[in-house]
């Protein structure tokens, strides 16, 4: 999703030019969607579990 066609409610302006205060939280929230619609938070735990599991499957693989 992107936020280069939404209008402000507040100032009419694209939200994209972050005229006033609420285009500036709008543009910020949107452009925090992180990969693939996944948040941030999501992603770098998804990486810990990835880095966990190899690690456990290294782990097992050399007993
Ligand atoms: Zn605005």
């Amino acid at each position: 999703m992107s936020c280069e066609h939404l209008v402000c409610a507040q100032c009419a302006h694209p939200v994209i030019e972050g005229r006033c205060p609420l285009c500036r939280a709008n543009r910020e929230r949107l452009h925090q969607h992180g990969f693939a619609g996944l948040s941030p938070a999501l992603i770098a735990l998804l990486l810990v579990v990835l880095l966990f599991a190899t690690l456990a499957a290294e782990h097992l693989a050399f007993r």
